[in-house]
């Protein structure tokens, strides 16, 4: 019935509950590295049988402990953790200490509330459209961790590559058949595993991570194989700006490294936005 007066709502309704995954999102984003820290620094103790005990480190996961304010440590209230909203009420401080809020906690819940409502709006209220809302929520996620730490991981990326071709197989990714889905992890990975080692042979230096076959490999798997050459073309092109932008203003990281992931997932969720194969008639007219 309400949809009838209000062709929208649906859409909408996708967009609040997207501003509130990329809440949740957020935390992902700075827990999930740490997280995988204490795996690290727990299996390197184990390894070396230098298990001390007791556990000294507190217990960190995304569910605990609840989120503080990283300058005085300030409990975060409900009402100041509502999306968007809330920034917007604190006027982006800290209602204790005063000191400011980063503006991207706020722009990862549009960003990801955008995405929702985009997914829902093209592909109503299907299943398709559920499986692309999941997909951006987890290239959002790998974008800011890897622009964070470097890292894309595990955790993340491989149920990516499985999901894009249980998908496929359920036909509800109209246009990629299985067979294209598992074509297009296989050579997503295997194009730049070859190339990582050319690069080291000739180089001696590492130009890409693991991690970055294995989000290509998820691109792959979602958009078939035939979508393997606009998407890489598209984060090279992006990848090679922003560098050059960076190196320009001299805001490069030390070591002058930067990841290559985030242009990955925006070609991804660009090629979610238009179609992979548009992203190549783009490059037919540039070139
Ligand atoms: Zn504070």
């Amino acid at each position: 019935m309400m949809l009838h007066v209000w062709p929208n709502a649906l859409p909408l309704l996708a967009g609040l509950i997207g501003l509130i995954v990329g809440s949740f999102l957020n935390v992902v984003i700075h827990r999930l590295p740490l997280m995988m820290e204490q795996q690290w620094a727990k299996e390197c103790a184990e390894f070396s049988g230098t298990n001390a005990e007791p556990e000294t480190a507190p217990v960190f996961s995304l569910a605990q402990p609840r989120s503080r304010c990283p300058h005085c440590g300030h409990p975060i209230a409900w009402h100041e953790n509502v999306p968007v909203l809330s920034y917007l009420f604190l006027r982006g401080k800290c209602s204790a200490c005063r000191v400011g809020i980063s503006v991207r906690y706020p722009l990862v819940e549009l960003v990801v509330g955008g995405l929702f409502y985009f997914c829902v709006s093209r592909w109503g209220g299907t299943s398709t459209a559920v499986v692309w809302c999941g997909f951006s929520a987890a290239l959002v996620t790998l974008a800011m961790i890897d622009w964070d730490t470097t890292l894309l991981p595990d955790d993340i990326t491989l149920p990516l590559v499985w999901s894009g071709m249980i998908v496929a197989a359920l036909q509800w990714n109209s246009g990629v058949s299985l067979s294209d889905a598992v074509w297009g992890a296989v050579g997503g990975y295997l194009s730049l595993w070859v190339v990582y080692w050319a690069f080291k042979l000739i180089t001696g230096k590492e130009g890409m991570g693991f991690g970055d076959f294995k989000l290509f490999a998820a691109l792959g798997a979602w958009f078939g194989w035939t979508a393997l050459v606009p998407i890489i073309l598209m984060a090279s092109v992006l990848g090679a700006v922003v560098g050059i932008a960076l190196k320009w203003s001299s805001k490069l990281r030390e070591g002058g490294y930067v990841p290559f992931g985030p242009f990955l997932a925006l070609a991804g969720l660009t090629a979610m936005f238009l179609g992979p194969q548009a992203i190549l008639r783009w490059a037919g007219l540039a070139l």
